[in-house]
């Protein structure tokens, strides 16, 4: 054995001198207690001499070399990798990684010591994706040292690694992590960018429901309450919601949580499938522009800027460009495009800055064209939605609860008049719509109790309100021929609220002007003349289209609190950072 001959035995003790049978039974004896003396002594200094070893690898003494130096450290342009250790995601880990080499770029999410042996990880490489890594000293202490383990557990939550490991199924499977099925077994680690030893928001917090939306700055109380969140990170229970103001201060931990990441991926597709549910109904994308130089919708609700000694506006929506477009030769046209509003409304569904998805269409025989296309789109959003994102919208739901957005049966839209909402208001809303009137605009409010109503009796929480009175539409609406009361106009709604404006435009110049006249404006005004223009310029087909607020789909379809939350970088009278 290794130990006897790297540490012999003494020789046996001499043979006492009266010698005889008994005296070589004794000398027998005597040997094999030596031997049996030898071995444990040998036995002891093994044991000795691993403890000095294992002492010295945690830095007791500092004498011992640490075999596994190269292993580990701050990432730099001599930072080896095995070649074959194959570039994984945490997404597509499968049966067919298990035992293989992987490297994994990644989050530290979370430390966990085990003693001065072992160190549990939780790597996020991006979203909620996660998975448990284990980092454990190896006996000849290489490839992991006990100075790797004890490196490992000094690294900052939210740093960047990358690690080499093998891919391991784990004896029970990791609860706290997505991928919960295998772990890393990590030999070489690294840090590829640091982050500092106090974050200004934990993961756990960015991840928690926004507590307030207001753009106030918080008292001295409120901004130190904001800060004491910094808890474990992982650590759900407990921790106090931040605000809205926190969260942009501290927008990296803000993108980073799985939930924004969830609405930002939701919001993605949206855009998509709005994108490629038009394009094959024919319809051609374009570029209105931001910059033009007088109000597109009128009012004081416009941004001026100073233009070469002159002022530009920034555009309240694409509509005149959008109807240009038809009255150009195009026949079907859509835009997604920034839209800019100088309201001073600090309310959850409004922004100075918002994207609109617009389309603008012609007309073959009737405006309902226009409506069907509009209500498609949508459909389609809501359809696709619910089967592309089902795992965002559960990691939401778990931050932000909502009822299963209900959709109503092909063939069953729930389309009512103007004149029939407020009916259905006054007979079967609440006690203070009794006398809700057919000519005036729904409040707020009275879109929500609407709203209600609809999801009892259709059980939708989608549906169109046409034909709104003509003092609820701009100039530019298309009264009804048989009802000039009213406008061929709709605005539809998700959860009893407004996400999309739209309907018949006028297409003819006279009736243009007309219009623009009783609305109480100067068809000759500056804007206005080069919009009628464009209808006396040459004969314009019928068209119609409407303008969807994207941001406001996605946070009402996931019932977010505010329209914030689904912008990348909300804008409001207050906020313009990040
Ligand atoms: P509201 O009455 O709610 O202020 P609006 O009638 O002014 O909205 P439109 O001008 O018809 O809205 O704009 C079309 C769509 O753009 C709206 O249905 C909505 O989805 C979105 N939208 C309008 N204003 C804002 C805003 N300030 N912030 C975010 N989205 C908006």
């Amino acid at each position: 054995m290794a130990e006897e001959s790297s540490n012999p035995a003494p020789p046996p003790a001499d043979p006492p001198a009266d010698g005889g049978e008994e005296g070589a039974a004794v000398s027998k004896k005597a040997a094999k207690k030596a031997e049996a003396k030898a071995k444990k002594e040998a036995e002891k200094a093994r044991r000795a001499a691993e403890r000095e070893a294992a002492a010295g690898a945690a830095g007791q003494g500092g004498q011992a070399e640490d075999l596994a130096k190269d292993n580990y450290g701050k990432e730099t342009h001599e930072t080896v990798l095995s070649p074959e250790a194959a570039d994984i995601n945490l997404k597509s880990i499968g049966e067919e990684h298990v035992g293989k080499v992987v490297v994994l770029r990644a989050w530290i999410q979370n430390v966990r010591m085990q003693g001065a042996k072992m160190a549990f990880v939780e790597l996020r490489e991006e979203g909620s994706w996660d998975i448990q890594g284990v980092v454990a000293a190896s006996p000849e202490g290489t490839p992991v040292s006990r100075q790797m383990v004890k490196w490992v557990g000094s690294i900052h939550p939210e740093s960047f690694v990358v690690v080499e490991a093998t891919v391991q199924k784990p004896l029970d499977p990791v609860k706290s992590c997505r991928v919960a099925n295998y772990e890393l077994h990590i030999f070489k680690f690294f840090v590829h960018a640091a982050a500092p030893g106090m974050l200004g928001m934990t993961l756990a917090a960015a991840n928690r429901p926004v507590a307030n939306f207001s753009d106030e700055e918080p008292s001295v109380e409120k901004a130190v309450e904001d800060l004491n969140i910094a808890a474990a990170p992982g650590e759900t229970a407990g921790i106090p919601a931040a605000s809205m103001l926190t969260h942009l201060n501290n927008i990296v931990m803000h993108k980073r949580a799985p939930v924004q990441q969830a609405i930002a991926d939701v919001r993605a597709e949206v855009k998509d499938l709005f994108r490629s549910y038009l394009k094959s109904h024919g319809f051609k994308e374009f570029e209105p522009p931001c910059l033009i130089g007088a109000a597109s919708e009128g009012g004081a609700d416009v941004f001026t800027l100073p233009y070469f000694g002159k002022e530009a506006c920034l555009a309240q929506s694409p509509q005149f460009y959008k109807q240009i477009e038809i009255a150009g030769g195009r026949k079907r046209v859509f835009s997604i495009g920034p839209v800019f509003r100088a309201e001073q409304s600090n309310t959850p569904r409004h922004m100075t800055e918002f994207t609109g998805l617009d389309i603008e269409m012609e007309i073959k025989k009737d405006y309902k064209e226009v409506i069907f296309m509009l209500e498609g789109v949508l459909l389609h959003i809501f359809r696709g939605i619910k089967e592309r994102c089902a795992d965002e919208i559960e990691l939401i739901r778990s931050v932000y609860p909502s009822e299963d957005f209900l959709l109503p049966e092909p063939g069953k839209e729930v389309r009512l008049t103007f004149a029939e909402a407020q009916k259905l208001l006054r007979e079967e809303g609440p006690e203070e719509y009794r006398n809700v009137s057919d000519d005036e605009d729904m409040s707020t409010p009275q879109e929500k109790a609407l709203g209600a109503l609809i999801r009892k009796k259709f059980h939708t929480d989608f549906y169109v309100i046409d034909k709104f009175p003509e003092g609820a539409r701009p100039f530019y609406a298309k009264l009804d021929p048989s009802n000039p009361k009213v406008t061929n106009a709709i605005d539809a709604f998700i959860r009893g609220q407004e996400v999309l404006s739209g309907g018949q435009r006028i297409n003819d110049p006279e009736e243009l002007k007309a219009r623009i006249r009783q609305k109480g404006i100067d068809p000759a005004s500056p804007g206005i003349k080069e919009y009628v223009h464009v209808f006396e310029q040459a004969g314009v087909p019928s068209h119609g289209g409407g303008g969807i607020g994207l941001d406001r789909v996605v946070a009402w379809l996931l019932n977010l609190p505010s329209v914030h939350l689904a912008a990348y970088y909300p804008r409001t009278p207050r906020r313009l950072l990040p």
